[in-house]
């Protein structure tokens, strides 16, 4: 089975050729850890795990590394660390930065553990890799990419000429369009962090250039070298990322003289009705919003997945109610199917760029064809019907036992009058409430479907 994924530094899929088959490495940019995960924060998580998935499947669960880090080192996380320590709480600000990160942590793998994403080989926190960060801004200083000024290590831009490939950009148009920052300690506007003095009031580390911490940047390039070596097959992120934060990384990581990612791959943003999820605009929300709502986390899991990860995403009620009202179908139909471990359903698809809405379109069709083991093995591929995000209350909201049994009576007496009017007009009626009806010799059997109405179901004289 051969893989193609979209690379963003070549512009094109190209056919996927691990370094090496035993061990392929992929790494993602994960969260900072200052406060719940996001909705918007879910979708790079949701579209690596199918890939991580894949991969398992396609190299062996044991010959894939998959490394998201915790960016554990920021102002916001100080900020609250702070504030808990002004309104008396125990401990150091170290403690109580800890303590922030350390909740922040548990709450994302709660919530990610829910939408069904498998923990990664390694999370690593950027704190426990400082000695590495360290030795790798030295390493920039020596071969004279980086220089120290102010207790500052700043990156020097300009002695990486293919600064700003990945992204599609120009260092003089980005300088032209001052959207960088212009500093005293810095020699050239473009030059970014890579060590920055700490205050007393701030957590820091004791390095050649002071008491300081690391810039954001640095941390990626020196965790991916440490877990995953000189260089790797896949590197993710969400768009927003490709610039500055991915530039960066490349400019240090192949200065610093490792050969870095083959692969780059970017989702898309995610959207909210239309418009950006923002807090201004009341339509920004958590995961754990959603959870507590009552949003199970496999009909997240699911309107996550279905639009393609290389195109904007929009978070709709009417895609959270049409998901909702699938899967319970779903669930119904394979309920108490066995797994045939032998299949491969859903490779194909996947195998091309990740082509998950195509897999769910296949679902739909094996569904309506009645191939339950199909469609279960198939779902499993992109973590979906799974016994670990199952659990949430699948059947029915109305009570769909009385209207089977009316249609079956029906059917009975109709075998012995030959009168079938009352059994087509039942049928008709529930078709048109949204519910798909079964009629086999072992029965009637009646589902919801996405259209399904409660108020004409009711409705309904049987
Ligand atoms: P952050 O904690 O902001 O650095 O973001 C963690 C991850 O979430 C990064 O890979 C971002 O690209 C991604 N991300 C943030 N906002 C969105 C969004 N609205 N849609 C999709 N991905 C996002
Ligand atoms: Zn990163």
């Amino acid at each position: 089975m051969s893989i193609t994924l979209y690379n963003t530094a070549t512009r094109r899929k190209d056919p996927f050729a691990p370094i090496d088959p035993k061990n392929v490495r992929m790494y993602l940019c994960g969260p900072t850890v200052y406060d719940r995960a996001h909705l918007g924060n879910a979708r790079p998580v949701l579209v690596f795990d199918v890939l991580y998935r894949l991969l398992r499947q396609t190299y062996g669960a044991d010959h894939v590394t998959y490394v998201r880090n915790f960016t554990d080192v920021d102002d916001k996380i100080n900020a609250t660390a702070l504030a808990r320590k002004e309104a008396g709480a125990p401990g150091t600000l170290e403690e109580l930065v800890r303590e922030r990160s350390d909740e922040t942590i548990g709450w994302y793998h709660a919530d990610m553990d829910a939408l069904g994403a498998l923990r990664p080989t390694y999370e690593p926190r950027a704190t426990a890799y400082i000695a590495q960060m360290i030795d790798m801004i030295a390493g920039l200083i020596e071969g004279g990419y980086a220089y120290e000024n102010d207790g500052h290590v700043l990156f020097r831009v300009r002695t990486y000429t293919d600064y700003g490939k990945l992204s599609g950009r120009s260092v003089d148009d980005m300088i032209a369009g001052a959207r960088v920052e212009v500093a005293p300690y810095k020699e050239d506007p473009m030059d970014f962090v890579l060590w920055k003095p700490s205050d007393d009031e701030l957590p820091g580390w004791q390095s050649p250039w002071g008491r300081g911490r690391p810039g954001w940047h640095i941390e990626c390039s020196a965790m991916a070298y440490e877990l995953l070596g000189d260089r790797f097959d896949i590197h993710g992120g969400g768009n927003d990322l490709q610039f500055p934060h991915h530039e960066n990384e490349i400019a240090q990581s192949r200065c610093a003289g490792h050969g870095f990612a083959n692969v780059w791959m970017h989702n898309e943003m995610l959207q909210v009705e239309g418009k950006k999820m923002s807090k201004s605009l009341g339509n920004f929300f958590t995961v754990r919003d959603l959870l507590e709502d009552g949003v199970p986390g496999e009909v997240i899991r699911f309107v996550m997945l279905s639009t393609h990860y290389r195109k904007p995403m929009d978070w709709t009620e009417k895609k959270r109610a049409e998901a909702e009202a699938t899967l319970r179908k779903w669930r119904a139909l394979t309920a108490d199917v066995e797994l045939d471990p032998a299949q491969e359903y859903a490779t194909t698809a996947l195998s091309d760029d990740l082509n998950i809405s195509d897999v769910i379109m296949r679902m739909h069709s094996l569904a309506a064809q009645g191939e339950v083991r199909a469609l279960k093995a198939t779902g499993n591929m992109i973590g979906l019907l799974t016994d670990e995000i199952g659990g949430w209350d699948t059947s029915p909201a109305v009570d769909l036992a009385v209207f089977e049994q009316a249609l079956a009576d029906a059917r009975e007496a109709a075998m012995q009058s030959k009168d079938f009017s009352k059994v087509d007009s039942i049928k008709l009626a529930l078709v048109d409430a949204g519910i798909e009806v079964r009629m086999t010799k072992a029965g009637v059997n009646l589902l919801a479907g996405p259209d399904f109405d409660p108020a004409k179901l009711e409705a309904i004289d049987v």
